[in-house]
């Protein structure tokens, strides 16, 4: 058995794993798009250079899919195009999701062309399979000399995600003909953890991650593997504190935020928050009362529905809240932009008013999507704030805001947006707690809570200093385990 990564080593973006189980059977875990600039690839500019499934998928007897991120499962409609027919494997809640991702992705990055997205999405539909969690599927391999078997497990970092379990009794592993000596021969079982993504305890809407009974390889994120994330109170009162200070000179607040997943935790905490003011006295004459929360993404409110429809894997306190008779997604000032006109529309209006708004749009790390007409619209006025509140690659547009924004006395710098050079007068804000993923904290945990843990970890999906760091608690941890980084 080995592994052989096909992204998300240089970076957090471009998921693909590939366990070799023997020389016939392969499995993939993940096939997600690079964003920003990390594919490492001479010529990172060529978008179809970056796309192009580059290793052969003839081995390839099935896909897995940890959960519905694009860099995740991006570069899915290349795989078809390369012929693979294999079975796509993911949760029912991610295998929901997965067609709505994949079109959207098609339609923003390929081809506007509908019968192509049709034949596309009609693929995927034939050859998905949605499993549940904690049940074992079994796989079908080529030969019976090795089998294995898969089992999903809650992730919580965003609706449908799950870390996966693989069960490998491997062909090398069992004992020959020829070889008498029984003792000789290695456990013929081995378990391989796929951490996909991991969710942050105390997140909101989804339940943390419970670690898995045993992993004897364990490859995992390390996205925030040399960080620990502000507590969940903090970062409410932070959003609550830095929207309430950014609509005093009227500006606009702009939300970058993928729509699946950070959209609905967004959302979620704004109900929380006026909910919370509504009790208060003086709440008719707050802002909140009126405050205009627009999220601007037709997809983004399709996944706020899927997180409805799928209520029953949320946490306890959002099962309650919604017992109580709250809505947690949705609220009077909540509106939701679908066409493009009305986007276009918007932005001109808010540009005209002069009022404080709330806008939550795609893409998180501002590489795409309806955010851009946004940032070029507000970014050079300096009654805008732009919140972050997630993690932002090397390379992505948000990464450079950050970087350039204002900061105490220092005017803030330029970005390029479309080729248009675009001064930075807004204030950036970013709240690191809000992130959907484990902190180093969260990632030792997930280990240390092993009964039979690893003797094999493979650091993946993480920025070089993140991946040392974390390398070097695993070591601590596991002073016999082979630690080492995915190259
Ligand atoms: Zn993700
Ligand atoms: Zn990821």
């Amino acid at each position: 058995m080995r592994i052989e990564h096909h992204g998300a080593v240089n970076g957090v973006t471009g998921s693909c794993h590939q366990l070799h189980i023997d020389k016939h059977n392969s499995l993939l875990i993940d096939c997600g798009l690079f964003q920003g600039t990390e594919k490492d690839n001479t010529d990172s500019n060529d978008i179809e250079a970056q796309l192009v499934i580059d290793f052969d998928i003839s081995t390839v007897k099935a896909l897995i899919v940890t959960h519905c991120h694009i860099d995740h499962v991006g570069r899915i409609p290349y795989l078809l195009a390369a012929g693979f027919k294999g079975p796509i494997y993911a949760t029912t809640a991610t295998a929901a999701l997965l067609p709505l991702v994949i079109e959207d992705a098609l339609k923003v990055g390929v081809t506007r062309n509908k019968s192509i997205i049709r034949a596309c999405i009609k693929l995927l539909k034939n050859q998905l399979v949605p499993l549940d969690y904690k049940k074992w599927q079994r796989l079908d391999l080529l030969n019976n000399h090795s089998s294995a078997k898969i089992k999903f497990q809650m992730a919580g970092h965003i609706l449908g995600s799950a870390y996966v379990e693989i069960d490998l009794t491997l062909a090398s592993a069992l004992p020959s003909a020829l070889d008498k000596d029984e003792n000789k021969a290695k456990p013929a079982k081995h378990r391989v953890v796929f951490s996909g993504d991991l969710g942050a305890p105390y997140a909101p809407l989804l339940p943390a991650p419970k670690s898995p009974y045993r992993a004897d390889t364990l490859i995992i994120e390390s996205t925030y593997g040399d960080k620990n994330h502000q507590n969940r109170k903090d970062r409410t009162k932070c959003l609550q504190n830095i929207i309430e200070k950014a609509v005093q000179d009227n500006g606009v607040v702009l939300i970058p935020a993928f729509s699946i997943g950070r959209t609905q935790e967004l959302l979620y905490e704004l109900e929380q928050i006026i909910h919370k003011q509504k009790q208060r006295p003086k709440y008719r004459n707050s802002f909140w009362h009126n405050i205009d929360i627009i999220v601007d993404s037709p997809m983004a409110a399709k996944f706020t529905q899927q997180y409805i429809n799928f209520k029953e894997l949320w946490d306890k306190e959002a099962k309650r809240e919604l017992s109580s008779g709250r809505h947690p997604l949705s609220f009077e000032q909540l509106y939701t932009i679908n066409s493009h006109q009305e986007h276009l529309q918007t932005i001109e209006y808010l540009a005209k008013r002069k009022k404080p708004a709330i806008i939550i749009a795609a893409s998180g790390m501002c590489s795409g999507g309806r955010i851009l007409n946004y940032l070029k619209q507000f970014l050079q006025d300096k009654t805008t704030d732009v919140l972050f509140v997630g993690y932002q690659a090397k390379g992505t547009l948000g990464r450079d805001i950050q970087k350039y924004a204002p900061k105490g006395n220092k005017p803030g710098g330029y970005v390029y947006i479309d080729g248009k050079k675009i001064t930075v007068n807004a204030n950036a804000e970013t709240i690191s707690g809000y992130s959907a993923h484990a902190d180093q904290q969260g990632l030792i945990n997930f280990v240390k809570r092993m009964r039979i843990k690893p003797h094999h970890i493979l650091i993946v999906h993480g920025d070089e200093e993140a991946k040392a760091s974390l390398k070097a608690q695993y070591q601590l941890l596991l002073p016999e385990a082979l630690i080492e980084i995915g190259q």
